[in-house]
């Protein structure tokens, strides 16, 4: 069988197959650990008071391929299904065919969409404060949004930078309550509230700037800033999968309890399924009922 995605929970839904003896390929198109790398600290996942994102990604890896599940490098393009039932995973590289696949291909953050975003992408615009947060040490950066990422990130980078400014479309965040209180009580957190950004600048190098306008007022304000940090949200990662038609129209992938697709021995689990709650605990779950669950059914076909 094959887990494409080496998230948390493709590693977890790796960890249950071979472990029941299946022979295992988890296929992923960057390292293993997923959004666990984009993540400074982890204080939501049992067993860990707190936990750098990427040490919980080794400690994972370490524990799924203990009982010999495979890792390989591959970015799935396509999937078909054989006449024989057979799954057929094509690659920038390679094909492969499995009896069974399970989908974890997790979800990748959206951009805000303004000018300015894409010139400057590496240059000043960022989407990962533990990649990049070192290089704005001591000056000061916005982050933009209001959820669990840009509040739980605008936190860490206090420890790295002079002064993070939360530029949030609303005047409330959407935050959990923990996450709210920490920042609010950080001296080094101000929120700039119901504005949105409407275009980045720079001198052609780097970010110099942003131009904002605050929805409740109309006023347009430039702000000097080195740094833009921009956490709106995700996407699911489901375009190889579009033509199989298990998607719904936001591009989830809808299963039900036992991490079933409406295709027979394609199984989704993690944030690309339709879920009320994305995070590592509930990715690890999907992983453990999935990996059990096509143990269940390369057995039926023996039947
Ligand atoms: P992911 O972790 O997204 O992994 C998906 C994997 O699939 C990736 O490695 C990707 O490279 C691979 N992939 C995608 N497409 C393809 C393809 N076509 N071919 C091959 N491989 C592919 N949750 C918490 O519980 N606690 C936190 O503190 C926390 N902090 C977070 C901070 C940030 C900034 C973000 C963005 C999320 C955070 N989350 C947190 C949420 C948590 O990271 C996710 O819920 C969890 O990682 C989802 O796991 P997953 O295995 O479903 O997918
Ligand atoms: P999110 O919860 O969807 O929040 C996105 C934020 O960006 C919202 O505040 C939204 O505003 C704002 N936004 C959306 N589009 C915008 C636009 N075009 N311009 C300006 N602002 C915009 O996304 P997330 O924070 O990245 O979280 C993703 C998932 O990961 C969630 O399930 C989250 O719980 C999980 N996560 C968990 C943790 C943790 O447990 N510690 C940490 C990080 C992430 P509105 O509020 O007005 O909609």
């Amino acid at each position: 069988m094959i887990v494409i995605g080496a998230g948390p929970g493709g590693m977890t839904a790796a960890l249950y197959a071979s472990r029941a003896n299946l022979s295992v390929l988890m296929l992923d198109r960057g390292i293993y650990g997923g959004q666990m790398n984009n993540t400074a600290e982890v204080e939501n996942y049992p067993g860990f008071k707190s936990i750098l994102g990427p040490d919980l990604a080794k400690e994972m890896y370490e524990s799924s391929t203990q009982f010999d599940a495979e890792y390989a490098y591959g970015n799935v393009e396509k999937i078909t299904v054989a006449a024989d039932n057979a799954k057929i995973v094509k690659t920038d590289s390679d094909e492969y065919a499995a009896k069974a696949l399970i989908i974890a291909t997790g979800s990748q953050y959206k951009k805000l969409g303004v000018p300015g975003e894409d010139e400057y992408g590496g240059r000043g615009v960022s989407y990962c404060a533990v990649c990049d947060g070192a290089f704005f040490r001591d000056r000061e950066v916005i982050v933009v949004g209001g959820g669990d990422s840009a509040i739980e990130e605008g936190s860490y980078l206090t420890q790295l930078v002079k002064k993070v400014d939360v530029v949030h479309r609303r005047d409330e965040l959407r935050a959990q309550k923990i996450l709210q209180d920490r920042a609010f009580a950080n001296p080094k957190i101000d929120f700039t509230w119901d504005t949105i950004v409407t275009e980045i600048e720079g001198d052609g190098q780097k970010v110099t700037g942003v131009k904002t306008h605050n929805k409740k007022t109309g006023q347009d304000t430039e702000v000097s800033i080195s740094g833009v940090f921009i956490y709106v949200g995700v996407e699911p990662m489901t375009e190889p999968f579009q033509k199989l038609g298990i998607t719904d129209e936001e591009g989830w992938i809808k299963t039900n309890e036992k991490m079933e697709t409406a295709v027979s021995g394609i199984f989704a689990i993690g944030d690309v399924r339709k879920k009320e709650l994305r995070q590592i605990t509930t990715a690890v779950g999907d992983g453990s009922i999935a990996g059990q669950g096509v143990f269940s059914y390369i057995e039926s076909l023996k039947d």
